[in-house]
């Protein structure tokens, strides 16, 4: 539930509501506005708790959270998170275009394509260090050495760098060398995982599980949160669907669901969303002009030689169309 102190509600007022809440229990989420205060308080409620809550002076109203998600819903937090990846923000009404390769294959082929990127507009650099991939026989990444080829990528052109965190144990190597910390669609919900991100001050990048409900998908947001990190930053790649044509079903509707829902920004990736290199273009356009905060796609030089993922990835050229389309897409719909 929230607890709406009145405007101008004296601090002790609002210390006393504290104490209260504590003692029965609860979990307390404090937040000072400019005007009031709101309380956050998450713990079994009842009828009667929220009436004695109502008498207690300098309490305006309480107000019951429905949703299960609680710190990630729009009714606990009304005004939208802004995500900041080390100066680069997600969520304040600007296209963020996070792009590069699905894994990093070498020091001098991921310069080279970060550079590209980087030229073609892009505002952030992807690059998988340790691969999630389907097969134990398939390319798993250049693991350390790989993080370190992506932490001097970001330093060279400026850009900030993301990459895939799969191991609880290693989170403190990824995030020395990581500005954004993924958390790929078969770790979703990996609970443990999870709640040691909400320790970490790096923000977080959550990715949908393939098979996820929207909701299992906040829900796993709300692991983080309720752990400690508010900076997450939910995407949308597709799910599993009866349909094969393509290798996962986008769902955009994710796009204003998530923002009517919580409070997090949210980007799409339409490379994993399609799985076609071709649908990719498009794809990233519907989503911008659904309203996400920000794009995610596969680049490689050399698509049909890629290590992993060539079939979804675009070339360098094909990504400096799609930068162009996107940014003017964004243009106008700004106004
Ligand atoms: C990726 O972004 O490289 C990746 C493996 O994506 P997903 O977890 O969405 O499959
Ligand atoms: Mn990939």
């Amino acid at each position: 539930m929230i607890i709406v102190m009145e405007r101008n509600a004296a601090q002790e007022d609002s210390r006393m509501v504290g104490e209260k809440l504590q003692e029965k229990g609860f979990q307390l989420h404090v937040s000072r506005g400019v005007e009031r205060t709101i309380i956050g308080a998450i713990g079994e409620r009842t009828e009667a708790i929220m009436e004695m809550f109502e008498t207690l002076p300098g309490v305006e109203k309480v107000v019951p959270i429905v949703q299960p998600f609680k710190l990630a819903s729009r009714e606990f937090k009304e005004e939208t998170t802004v995500v900041k990846v080390k100066d680069t923000l997600v969520g304040d009404g600007n296209l963020q275009v996070i792009a590069g390769p699905c894994a990093i294959e070498g020091r001098d082929k991921f310069l080279e394509v970060a550079w590209a990127v980087k030229e073609a507009g892009a505002t952030m650099l992807r690059g998988g260090a340790f691969k999630p991939r389907t097969s134990p026989y398939s390319f798993q990444g250049l693991e350390k050495e790989g993080l370190e080829i992506l932490s001097e990528a970001g330093r060279e052109t400026g850009l900030p760098v993301v990459t895939e965190i799969m191991d609880p144990r290693i989170i403190d190597l990824v995030a020395e060398h990581a500005d954004l910390l993924q958390v790929g669609a078969r770790n979703m919900q990996n609970f443990f995982l999870l709640r040691e991100l909400g320790k970490v001050n790096k923000p977080i990048l959550l990715k949908r599980g393939p098979s996820a409900t929207i909701e299992e998908w906040i829900m796993a947001a709300e692991y983080i949160i309720s752990s400690g990190n508010e900076q997450v930053i939910m995407c949308e790649r597709g799910i599993r669907t009866f349909e094969n044509y393509t290798r996962n079903t986008l769902d955009l509707s994710t796009v204003p669901i998530i923002k009517q829902l919580t409070h997090l920004p949210i980007i799409v990736d339409p490379s994993h969303g399609t799985g076609k290199w071709k649908l990719v273009e498009p794809m990233a356009m519907a989503a911008v002009a659904a309203g996400c905060d920000g794009v995610m796609v596969e680049v490689h030089q050399n698509p049909s030689e890629a290590l992993s993922d060539g079939p979804q990835s675009l070339t360098p050229d094909n990504f400096r169309t799609l930068m162009g389309k996107v940014k003017k897409l964004s243009g106008v719909l700004k106004g």
